[in-house]
């Protein structure tokens, strides 16, 4: 893949998610539930797929991440995995968010 058209579409797919960070913190109510149904889904589909990529194979090592071509496997989790995971529970501490994940109605 060319440069160029990675970099349009990296470019798109932040921009997708920029989109979907400012209407999830500015959107009214109906907007964040239906933008939760509709894209949830999607964005936990892209992550799940991107940490198989990176899911510890037999002998402990992460299959994707090596410095180098030659080098050996990377001991997991690798960044990659260490990098998601802490993006998804840095805020879990955080009060008065993320209740629901602790008290189900
Ligand atoms: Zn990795």
């Amino acid at each position: 893949m060319s440069v160029t058209v990675f970099s349009q579409l990296d470019k798109s797919l932040h921009e997708h998610l920029a989109a979907l960070e400012r209407l999830a913190a500015t959107g009214d109510e109906e907007t964040a539930a239906e933008l939760a149904r509709a894209e949830l889904p999607r964005v936990v589909a892209a992550l799940k797929a991107l940490l198989d990529e990176h899911t510890p194979d037999e002998h402990g090592r992460c299959p994707t991440c090596r410095t180098n071509r030659w080098s050996r496997r990377l001991p997991a989790p690798c960044r990659a995995y260490l990098g998601a995971q802490l993006a998804l529970t840095a805020t879990a501490e955080t009060p008065g968010r993320r209740r629901y994940l602790r008290d189900p109605v």
